[in-house]
């Protein structure tokens, strides 16, 4: 990972340093993307957070211990750095969750509760579990009104790319919508990620979901849609024990190198620091989290001035609805046109392949020559679709002008971020994004990785 990771490093490095225009720029330029290719502690930092602090879903204890690690190391670096806080619409956070299939066949099934899922009863809730087919309109018509009260069983495809991601992501907000109005006691989608893989990500309505929602191990929920096709009967024993809560404070972490000629102007480099807690968070997002601290670090090191200030920010309630950028956006309203650029780091560790843009022309150019002093790691190609998505990008392109990287290979998509295998949490999930969720009224739209 150290040649990938620092070459998005350099990557970002150089776009930030182009956009920020030091005072001697092309000199600047390569003494910083020198340094972040060189030895840097940021593989320590990752180490610690993700070994020491582990996932971190906002409102954990842990999440709280990662905002500490966050201003540690700035503070550390010699960047000044502080938190702000932003309202968070509800706790939710897993305990424990397990399922039983009965019947005519039984066995234990592997699953995770989707954000905001309702809870069951300490006992469980116990239903009769129906094939869902694929979630369509056309299998919820089939299954009439026998979907009431039951638990519907929906496959996925095996997820082998980031557009599939995205597909899935907005898939899965149709059918909780369907199964909504169907009655259904609650959805088991499939694990779109292979054997025994388990993640999560936001359903549509988030806080006002009011019925048990899952993820079951795929080798699990194929082998009971395969019973149900070959007409056994099945029931779900689900139990998800949940803790939940109204409104808190959540915080962002905040930490910037000043302008000399033009402080008044921000460049902002972003990546969200809070976690799934499936897996420990590596790639989603914890690589980019110490490496915007690194680009900090490395800025700082150097003694370079930047002609304007230079924000980083690592983001909090990303996986949960963008709430943390969102959160920012509303704090910082009166300098928002004074953002000259936004950058959002996301989507695992691969080779950054160029920058989406957001549906946004205008900033193709500017990303391009942001790009040029490090031509040499490309070909870079920029994406100018408006793409819902990584962390903070939605919230902030409502504001300015904002990129992400696009990666390869796309490790979102083919790891786990949020995943857990059976025996052990896993250290690495990928970035993968999460899905459309319930922003706030009239704040960010859906979707984030
Ligand atoms: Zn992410």
């Amino acid at each position: 990972m150290t040649r990938t990771v620092r070459a998005v490093i350099a990557l970002t490095g150089c776009a930030t340093a182009a956009a920020v225009a030091f005072a001697t720029p092309s000199r600047d330029v390569d003494r910083l993307v020198a340094a972040l290719l060189g030895p840097t502690p940021l593989e320590d930092d990752l180490r610690a957070l993700t070994d020491e602090i582990g996932g971190r879903p906002t409102g954990s204890p842990a999440n709280a211990r990662a905002v500490e690690w966050g201003l540690q190391r700035f503070r550390a670096a010699g960047v000044e750095a502080s938190v702000e806080p932003f309202t968070m619409p509800a706790l939710w956070l897993e305990r424990s969750a397990s399922a039983r299939v009965g019947g005519d066949v039984a066995f234990e099934a592997r699953v995770a509760a989707m954000p905001f899922s309702a809870a069951t009863g300490p006992d469980g809730t116990t239903a009769p579990l129906l094939d869902g087919g694929a979630g369509s309109e056309e299998d919820f018509a089939r299954l009439g009104r026998a979907a009431g009260g039951a638990f519907v069983l929906v496959e996925t495809e095996e997820l082998v790319d980031l557009a599939g991601l995205f597909r899935e992501y907005a898939e899965a907000t149709r059918i909780e919508r369907r199964a909504v109005a169907a009655g259904a006691a609650g959805v088991v989608l499939t694990s779109s990620r292979p054997r025994n893989l388990l993640y999560r990500h936001n359903s549509t309505l988030a806080p006002a979901l009011q019925r048990p929602m899952m993820v079951m191990e795929r080798e699990a929920a194929q082998r009971a849609a395969r019973l149900l096709r070959a007409g056994r009967k099945l029931t779900l024993t689900a139990r998800l024990d949940l803790e939940r809560g109204g409104p808190y404070e959540a915080r962002n972490v905040v930490a910037q190198i000043r302008g000399t000629d033009a402080p008044e102007e921000v460049v902002l480099v972003g990546a969200h620091l809070d976690s799934w807690d499936l897996g420990t968070g590596a790639l989603d997002n914890g690589c980019n989290a110490a490496l915007v601290i690194d680009l900090a670090r490395q800025i700082s090191a150097l003694g370079l001035r930047p002609r304007r200030t230079v924000r980083f920010v690592l983001w909090n309630g990303e996986e949960q609805g963008m709430y943390g950028s969102w959160g920012y956006v509303q704090r910082h309203a009166a300098e928002l046109d004074r953002h000259v650029l936004a950058a959002a780091v996301d989507i695992g560790s691969g080779r950054i392949n160029g920058f989406f843009t957001g549906g946004r022309p205008e900033i193709v150019p500017v990303v391009a020559r942001a790009l040029a002093p490090v031509a040499g790691l490309g070909p870079f190609a920029e994406v100018d679709a408006p793409i819902v998505g990584p962390t903070t990008s939605t919230s902030c392109s409502r504001a300015w002008p904002t990129s992400w990287p696009t990666r390869s290979p796309p490790t979102t998509a083919r790891t786990t971020t949020r995943a857990r295998t059976p025996s052990t949490r896993s250290t690495c999930a990928s970035s993968g994004s999460t899905p459309p969720s319930p922003p706030p009224s009239s704040g960010p739209s859906p979707t984030r990785t």
